[in-house]
């Protein structure tokens, strides 16, 4: 039988309070419902401990460091659900509008390309695809190197957490 793993709540307000001074620091909000964020820090420091990093609570983790670089967290999603639901899918980092009661958070759909779509993503970097047949931009972080197929480079790298002006296009 698998082992559970145990979370303290100081592990959890140690979380929570360095997440809470990165958020103020760079102008993101968490959201107002502390139970509701213990709970969502509580499933990032479970998943750190049993993945070895902090994947997104609110998803399935394939536990491949290298297949799961988009849901780390902060993940590659999170701006643009932000900007377009005013949350993100978990509801962890919220807008302004909803952390100042302006507004509800609604339901997130998944914005997270396919696994399918993903691994065809990867195989085209790989395969060093010429400009212009790859289905989406490269982007390469200029101070890890780390690459990555999508429409904009992430707010902050998976790897070393520059930020995303330190991205370049590659291909
Ligand atoms: S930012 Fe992304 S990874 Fe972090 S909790 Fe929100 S949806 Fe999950």
């Amino acid at each position: 039988m698998k082992k559970e793993i145990e979370i303290s709540d100081a592990a959890v307000d140690a979380l929570l309070q360095k997440l809470q001074r990165e958020a103020e620091a760079s102008g993101y909000h968490l959201n107002n419902d502390r139970k509701f964020v213990r709970e969502l820090v509580g499933g990032l420091l479970v998943n750190q401990q049993r993945y070895g990093y902090a994947a997104c609570p609110c998803r399935l983790a394939a536990g491949e460091k290298a297949a799961d670089l988009d849901i780390i967290c902060p993940c590659d999603y999170r701006d643009a659900d932000l900007n377009e639901f005013g949350a993100c899918f978990c509801a962890l980092y919220v807008g302004p509008e909803v952390s100042e009661g302006r507004k509800q958070a609604a339901s997130i759909p998944e914005r997270r390309p396919p696994a399918s779509q993903r691994r065809a993503a990867k195989a085209e970097i790989s395969a060093g695809a010429p400009l212009g047949k790859l289905s989406q931009p490269v982007w390469r972080c200029k101070v890890c190197g780390y690459l990555c197929a999508r429409g904009e480079p992430p707010d902050i790298c998976p790897i070393c957490k520059a930020k995303k002006e330190r991205f370049e296009r590659f291909m």
